[in-house]
């Protein structure tokens, strides 16, 4: 069948003002892109893309073909079906290799590249908002989480005529002060462009799965949380978890980086891909602090199989991320420690890196 969707570009400063702003909110949900091709690319070449779709409900396979994007608009002739779980852990078990399963669409993948084998590139996760602004019509606000901890936002509505539906959709988000461009790639391509992607093997995308083991600490994959750092042994307020390594980044990186880099000093970084140090994942509630520039500290008591999360807020002075921890205490975005409050600097007390210290008095987080 043919899909024809409107896509718009939202800046990632207004994704937090627009996703309580819009009306007849209808819900959320995580879903993971896992992404297949040819190592020379001949699905991309051919115009074509083929994605295994992982949400809570299941997973399923989608081949998207004649893929025309053109002011915002996007069109394509896709087919999707449901790939069975046992399925989908032989598929892991043979690293990737899709081609071990008798499935329609991935049969018809395979034809397409006329090739043997087709190569597990990557993932990309995907919080979807959806606001079901007609009967018929439900706009969808995505936050798209990519493997280097870059995020992107995009408004979706799938309709058969974009053209006549953007100017309405338009002046929905002019009346709530959000400007919008129109989206010229697709989370695919968007996927493709980043080069700094630390691809992830398929096998550790299943729930649950144990990846690195480290001394007292894990890393565990999660299909659609993505992966996080989990403790093994007890640890009492002010031990020492875990040291951050990584290689020496000179310079002034942009606030909407990734989330691999540690900064140690007002120009200084560590890139931490390769490390358990990566996985350590942000909390506006964290358990975890930092001593010196990057040790990684117990704030509380922390228990074997707990989650092990520090603020980022504790080491970046200047970030822009939307924040989707999901706690009671969730500041929504991250804004690093030029603006976090000083209820909050002084509540993290001795847990934020040296550099930070002596730094100039918060400033209003942007609206
Ligand atoms: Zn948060």
């Amino acid at each position: 069948m043919t899909e024809r969707e409107l896509k718009l570009v939202i800046e990632p400063a207004e994704y937090l003002r627009l996703a309580s702003a819009l009306p007849d909110y209808a819900g959320e949900r995580w879903m993971a892109n896992h992404y297949f091709d040819t190592s020379d690319r001949a699905l991309r070449t051919r115009g074509a893309m083929l994605r295994i779709r992982e949400t809570e409900r299941g997973r399923t396979a989608g081949l998207k073909q004649a893929i025309v994007v053109l002011g915002g608009s996007f069109e394509a002739a896709e087919r999707e079906e449901p790939i069975q779980d046992a399925d989908w852990r032989r598929v892991a078990r043979a690293g990737g290799d899709l081609g071990i399963l008798d499935h329609s669409v991935i049969r018809e993948a395979f034809a397409l590249a006329g090739a043997a084998v087709l190569r597990y590139l990557g993932s990309v996760r995907v919080l979807r908002k959806a606001y079901r602004i007609a009967t018929d019509s439900v706009l969808e606000l995505d936050l798209a989480c990519y493997e280097d901890g870059t995020q992107d936002c995009e408004l979706e509505l799938e309709t058969e005529r974009p053209e006549c539906v953007r100017p309405f959709v338009e002046e929905l988000l002019e009346r709530r002060g959000v400007s919008v461009r129109e989206q010229t790639r697709t989370k695919y391509q968007r996927f493709l462009d980043r080069p700094e992607s630390e691809p992830l093997e398929l096998c550790e995308s299943l729930a649950g799965e144990v990846v690195t083991v480290g001394d007292g600490v894990l890393v565990q994959r999660t299909p659609l949380g993505g992966p996080r750092v989990v403790a093994t042994r007890a640890f009492a307020p002010g031990d020492a978890i875990l040291e951050l390594e990584g290689s020496p980044v000179e310079g002034d990186l942009p606030p909407r980086r990734g989330t691999h880099f540690l900064q140690v000093g007002a120009t200084r970084f560590l890139d931490l891909r390769r490390t358990i140090g990566r996985h350590v994942g942000h909390s506006c509630a964290p358990n975890a602090g930092i001593r010196g520039e990057r040790t990684l500290v117990a704030m509380q008591g922390i228990l074997p199989e707990q989650e092990v999360r520090r603020d980022y807020a504790m080491t970046e002075y200047d970030l822009d991320r939307v924040c989707c921890c999901g706690t009671a205490a969730c500041r929504g975005r991250i804004g690093g420690y030029r603006v976090l409050s000083s209820n909050l600097r002084a509540a993290y007390g001795p847990w934020v890196a040296d550099h930070l210290r002596g730094s100039a008095a918060p400033e209003p987080e942007a609206p």
